[in-house]
């Protein structure tokens, strides 16, 4: 079968080849790929930022039809449609693995980093790491389960009351389903993004999210704190991993005000006052991946209608246009962009 495989680290070096088809051991499905998400994270492996054990066949967000299962599945039959966690091996033994916390074991292998992923015909993945999709989730949406389930795992760190005004800073695919998140909790969300977010600043409108802002032409904290009787946002997540954008939060948050990291900056370190978290008492929450508990409630909000992922798909390419994806992607045109496996 094709798959698009990362053969060695470094810039690039992202190549179709010829693999075996896989077959499953005990306790594993094997699943025929109908759709795979491009992330974030897969650009930073192509661009050569993100290690990940080579060669490797990529995509961790992906979808399919079951056709395959293995000694001791009695959970899932062929023909289900399902989705996988990325999780396809947790040492099960440490506190975090006790706790459910597979996202924080120090040994957890996931697919389409450590393990061949959903950029192929075929994905192998472990029965307690599978989900079926409910009845009002297509296989578009269903592929976008895992990001969602990383923006719930964020937004389930904070508390949010009724009418609290949340920020969301970065209109990306992930800044998106952090905005609905929030929204699902009843706060009133702002999303802000820049002029060249337009697309997504509008798809944001289309979905219901309260205020799109483009801070280029808009004050930002002046919009926020005329909001608020001069208080401040109760709960901003930043989602866009730019530097100034941390600083932005930091002076839009309420005092007792929750601020939440979910993009991921370029260099570690960042220049972070402080002085304004002593004073203004906020609170400062990291979010890394999702965990198993955050996917059934993430295909819920998608299957009730509250979480719109099938919107958010503007680009489909067949895994062997890899270069056109990366191209949507980079011009800033895209919002979520789709890989479909091929036959020959
Ligand atoms: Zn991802
Ligand atoms: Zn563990």
């Amino acid at each position: 079968m094709k798959a698009l495989v990362k053969t060695e680290l470094g810039f690039g070096n992202l190549v179709i080849q010829d693999r075996q088809e896989p077959e499953v051991s005990k306790g594993q499905v094997k699943i025929e790929v109908k759709y795979t998400g491009v992330c974030g994270s897969d650009i930073h492996t192509y661009e050569g930022h993100y290690k990940v054990k080579v060669p490797v066949t990529l995509g961790h967000e992906f979808s399919g039809v079951i056709v395959d299962v293995g000694e001791d599945v009695t959970e899932f039959k062929v023909g289900d449609r399902v989705t996988s966690e990325t999780t396809f091996y947790v040492c099960g033994e440490c506190e975090y693995c006790r706790n459910g916390d597979y996202n924080l074991c120090n040994y957890r292998k996931g697919l389409g980093t450590q393990q061949d992923g959903g950029f192929a015909k075929y994905v192998i993945a472990r029965k307690e790491s599978v989900h079926h999709l409910p009845p009002e989730v297509d296989y578009r949406s269903g592929a976008m389960t895992e990001p969602l389930a990383c923006t719930l795992h964020a937004v389930d760190k904070t508390v949010i009351n009724q009418g609290d005004l949340v920020v969301v800073i970065g209109p990306g695919p992930i800044g998106l389903f952090t905005a609905q998140v929030a929204k699902s909790r009843g706060a009133k969300v702002i999303i802000a993004g820049l002029s060249h977010d337009q697309v997504r600043l509008s798809k944001a409108e289309e979905l219901g999210i309260d205020y799109a802002l483009d801070i280029q032409k808009q004050d930002l904290q002046e919009f926020v704190y005329g909001l608020t009787d001069g208080y401040g946002a109760d709960v901003v997540f930043e989602c866009s991993g730019a530097v100034p954008a941390a600083s932005l939060a930091l002076n839009l948050l309420r005092k007792k005000g929750q601020y939440g990291q979910v993009g991921i900056f370029a260099k570690p370190e960042i220049e972070f006052n402080l002085e304004k978290i002593i004073q203004k008492e906020i609170q400062i929450i990291g979010s890394r991946s999702q965990k198993s508990a955050d996917w059934e409630p993430s295909l819920h909000l998608m299957n009730s209608g509250r979480v719109n992922a099938r919107s958010l798909v503007t680009h489909e390419f067949p895994i062997t246009e890899w270069d056109q994806a990366y191209q949507v992607i980079k011009s800033g045109e895209a919002i979520k962009v789709l890989l479909t496996p091929v036959d020959e």
